[in-house]
């Protein structure tokens, strides 16, 4: 494996690859480094060897903070054990993106992993080198679906957990989490407050938090998520990419991702503009990069985007940094766009997303309607959660029409509804077929 060390992304500064976070010389936080040299020794045989590799995330297990290889009974196919995370769908959005007025727009669909959101990336690395440095118990500080995806491979791996959230939860993301067997503990409080609280415990108890004290493994899990649309788009780079904000984590990661394969030679061309996408109720990154600030000043959160409810976000000044280098920018949009985007990208996708993929699609939305997107550029839209788990959203913004079984009061209740598919929507099917649907 390439991984060689931990360094501080502020000083510099040098650590062993333990269970530690913070610089002891700063204060700044730890990040994997590794010998790309090695790695990209022979651009060739790494790519055949990424596209010949299982059909999940361990198929990048090169930029993997891991010693022992993707963790496995014979200490290599990860595939075998735990949950299989990744390789998402990629989907070609012609709809959406003609109704936005673009040319070419991608979904990435990481709804689709096992616990239905992205953060079974973060998870599957934290809880494989928590294995590795020996920890009994995986624990985290959660704005929900990390609690999700915690559970869950815990229980694939056979260890214990302890999942810590804001008491306010949506009702679906905890049921789906304590089916687990995890022990659920809910904080009165925000979810800056049951972070503040994980990182006293994770003091005191030699649990592996998987966001906590092996943050800097746990982080390099989104990086896959930047490899996989660059192999899914025939290893080529996006133009730009729109992806939500709460911590920083996941922003800062896909951007480390394409520069890495670009750096190592799997990759061509220019860096792709990162647009940021968070929630005017809790805005903290997108505040300060309006006021062209370079710390972000916390918030209390008011958001039915619960998942990116961060305050207090860990990674903002280097959000704001990326923001600010790749030609992006970040914005902050309001619940009742949100609920519209929700709607945008289930009525011309089929996808259902949670609040936080509303809000990304929120963010496209506008920046295509303030024309501040080229036509033809070639844009991803990273949609990071599901909408079962966020049901709310959604309730009251249709009607279910009741009626009795009798076809005279169906014929009432359609009444003056399309009876039939335009020859629009059958994709120029010749207009004979039309009636026969
Ligand atoms: C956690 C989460 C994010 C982003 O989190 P970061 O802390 O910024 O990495 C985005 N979407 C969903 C659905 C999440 O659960």
């Amino acid at each position: 494996m390439a991984v060689t060390h931990l360094q501080c992304k502020a000083c510099k500064a040098e650590y062993p690859l333990e269970a530690r976070y913070v610089c002891e010389r700063c204060f700044g936080p730890l990040e994997a480094a590794y010998d790309y040299e090695k790695i990209g020794r022979d651009v060739g045989e790494l790519r055949r060897r990424i596209q010949g590799g299982p059909q999940n995330m361990w198929r990048y297990a090169d930029f993997l903070p891991l010693v022992s290889g993707p963790p496995g009974p014979s200490g290599r196919l990860a595939s075998r054990v735990g949950l299989p995370t990744g390789c998402t769908p990629l989907i070609r959005a012609d709809r959406l993106a003609k109704r936005l007025g673009l040319r070419e727009v991608w979904v990435k669909n990481d709804a689709a992993n096992p616990t239905h959101s992205f953060k079974d990336r973060v998870v599957s690395v934290a809880a494989a080198r928590a294995r590795e440095l020996g920890f009994e118990v995986l624990a985290c500080a959660s704005t929900g679906n990390l609690a999700n995806s915690v559970a869950a491979h815990a229980a694939a791996l056979g260890l214990d957990s302890y999942v810590l959230i804001p008491a306010d939860l949506e009702e679906q993301k905890v049921l789906a989490t304590g089916v687990y067997g995890t022990k659920v503990i809910a904080i009165d409080g925000n979810y800056d407050d049951v972070n503040r609280l994980c990182t006293e415990i994770s003091a005191e108890r030699d649990w592996a938090f998987v966001n906590i004290n092996l943050r800097p493994y746990y982080a390099e899990g989104s990086k896959t998520l930047a490899y996989e649309i660059a192999e899914q788009l025939g290893f080529e780079l996006p133009d730009r990419v729109v992806a939500p904000i709460a911590s920083g984590s996941l922003y800062t990661k896909l951007a480390k991702g394409f520069s890495e394969w670009r750096e190592i030679g799997l990759l061509q061309g220019d860096l792709p503009r990162m647009n940021g996408a968070q929630a005017e109720g809790c805005a903290p990154v997108a505040n300060a990069y309006a006021a062209g600030e370079q710390v972000c000043r916390p918030v209390k959160p008011q958001t039915i985007a619960k998942s990116l409810a961060i305050g207090s976000p860990a990674d903002g000044p280097y959000a704001l940094d990326l923001a600010r280098e790749s030609g992006g920018g970040i914005d902050a949009v309001s619940d009742d766009e949100i609920r519209d985007g929700i709607a945008l990208l289930a009525q011309t996708t089929g996808i259902f997303t949670e609040t936080a993929g509303g809000v990304s699609t929120a963010v496209l939305s506008r920046l295509a309607q303030a024309g501040d997107i080229d036509p033809d550029e070639r844009v991803v839209l990273v949609i990071t959660g599901e909408g079962l788990k966020t049901l709310d959203a959604v309730r009251g913004t249709f009607e279910t029409t009741v009626i009795a079984p009798s076809f005279e009061e169906f014929e009432a209740a359609t009444e003056g509804l399309p009876q039939q598919r335009s020859s629009d929507s059958l994709g120029g099917a010749p207009a004979a077929l039309a009636g026969r649907s």
